[in-house]
C-alpha cells in the first residue's frame, strides 16, 4: 500500500501544493475585495524547490499531487512545473484545482505536459450571481474552460461547489441534474467560516433536497473517480456523473478519511488544513538540505497530524492563513 501511516492509522498519500497566493478572482468567502497582501516573489518556492519536495514525498509513498492556489493558472509557466513533476517516479496522479477562468487557454498544454485530472470550482450557473460571488469573473469563461478541458481529453472534469445559504442553495438541484444531463461530477462543499459571508448548509440537508430527484445510491468507488479522501459519493439512478459531499463541519469522515497534507506557496508543510502547525521546508531547502533531510521533515509533519480539527468548537478564527494561501 502506498502512503505514510500517521499516528491514527490513516494512510497519507496525497500532497496539495499551493503554487501561488495570487488570484484573478476575489470570491466572497475566500478573499477581501482588494485581495490579500501578497507574499513576495523571493519567498515563493521555485519550481526546482517544489520538484525536490515532491521527489522526497514520492520516495516516501506519496503518489498523488494536486496543484492549487490562489489561482494556479496565474503562475507563469505552470505547464513547465507539471512537466517536471510528471517525470518523478511514483507520482501516479497529478491534478489541478482551478477557478476555470484561464482553463480554455491552457487545457491542451496542461494535458500535453502530463496533467491527469482537473477540478473546476463553480458555485453558480447564473451569470449575475457568478459576478456577485467572484466579484471579478464571468461565468461564460468558466463554462468555456470546462468545455476546453473536455476537448483536451480531461474526462471527467469534476466541479466543486461551495454552498452558501441564501446565495446559491437554490441551485443545488440544478447542479445535481447536471450529473444526469451532462455527466458532470459535482462535489458540494460545506462553507468553512473563514469570513462571515453566509451560513453553511449541512450536507445532510442537501442530500434530502437532492432525493427529490430520485434515490441517491452510495457510490464509494466509481471508475477510480470516487474513493479515498474526505468526500462521500453518491449517484442518481442512471446518471453518468456522481455527487460528492465534503462536510468539514458536520461529518467526522472529513478527518477520519483524511489522506493529505498541504504545502503553502512559501514552503510550509501544513499537516492539517485547519490547524496552526506548519513545518518549514523552504529554509532547509535554501540551505541545501538533502532529499534525505526533506524526507525526515515530511515524516515529522505526518507524525504531527492531529486526529481531527476543531472547527465545530468555535476555534476557526484562530486559523493563521487565508484559504487562498493554503489552497483549500
Ligand atoms: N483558485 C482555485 C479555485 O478556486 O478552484 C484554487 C484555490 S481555492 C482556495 C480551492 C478550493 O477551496 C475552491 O474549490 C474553493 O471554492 C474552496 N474554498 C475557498 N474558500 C472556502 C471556504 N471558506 N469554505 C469552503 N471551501 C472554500
Ligand atoms: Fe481565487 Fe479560488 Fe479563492 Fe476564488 S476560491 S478567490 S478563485 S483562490
Amino acid at each position: 500500500m502506498s502512503g505514510i501511516l500517521d499516528s491514527f492509522g490513516r494512510s497519507i498519500n496525497y500532497l496539495r501544493i499551493s503554487v501561488t497566493d495570487r488570484c484573478n478572482l476575489r470570491c466572497i468567502y475566500c478573499m477581501p475585495p482588494e485581495g490579500v497582501p501578497q507574499i513576495s516573489h523571493s519567498e515563493i518556492l521555485s519550481y526546482e524547490e517544489i520538484r525536490a519536495i515532491v521527489q522526497a514525498a514520492a520516495e516516501l509513498g506519496i503518489n498523488k499531487i494536486r496543484l492549487t492556489g490562489g489561482e494556479p493558472l496565474v503562475r507563469v509557466e505552470l505547464p513547465e512545473l507539471i512537466r517536471m513533476l510528471s517525470r518523478i517516479e511514483g507520482i501516479e496522479e497529478l491534478s489541478l484545482t482551478t477557478n476555470g477562468v484561464l482553463l480554455k487557454e491552457y487545457a491542451l498544454e496542461l494535458k500535453q505536459a502530463g496533467l491527469t485530472r482537473v477540478n473546476v470550482s463553480l458555485d453558480t450557473l447564473k451569470p449575475d450571481k457568478f459576478r456577485y460571488v467572484t466579484r471579478l469573473g464571468k461565468l461564460e469563461a468558466v463554462l468555456g474552460g470546462i468545455e476546453g478541458a473536455r476537448e483536451a481529453g480531461f474526462e471527467p472534469v469534476k466541479i466543486n461547489t461551495v454552498v452558501m445559504r441564501g446565495i446559491n442553495d437554490d441551485e443545488v438541484l440544478d447542479f445535481a441534474r447536471m450529473t444526469s444531463k451532462d455527466g458532470w461530477h459535482i462535489r458540494f462543499i460545506e462553507l468553512m467560516p473563514f469570513k462571515d459571508v453566509a451560513e453553511f448548509v449541512p450536507s445532510i440537508e442537501l442530500r434530502k433536497q437532492i432525493s427529490l430527484l430520485g434515490k441517491l445510491e452510495p457510490c464509494p468507488d466509481f471508475r477510480g473517480i470516487t474513493g479515498n479522501g474526505p468526500a462521500m459519493y453518491y449517484r442518481l439512478a442512471g446518471a453518468r456523473g456522481t455527487i460528492g459531499f465534503i462536510s468539514p463541519l458536520t461529518e467526522t469522515a472529513f478527518c477520519s478519511r483524511c489522506n493529505r497534507m498541504r504545502l503553502t506557496p512559501d514552503g510550509k508543510l501544513r499537516p492539517c488544513l485547519l490547524g496552526e502547525d506548519e513545518i518549514d521546508l523552504k529554509v532547509p531547502l535554501r540551505n541545501n538540505a538533502s532529499i534525505g533531510e526533506l524526507k525526515r521533515l515530511i515524516l515529522k509533519a505526518v507524525a504531527s497530524k492531529p486526529a481531527r480539527h476543531h472547527l465545530g468548537e468555535g476555534n476557526i478564527r484562530l486559523v493563521n492563513r487565508k484559504m487562498s494561501q493554503i489552497g483549500g
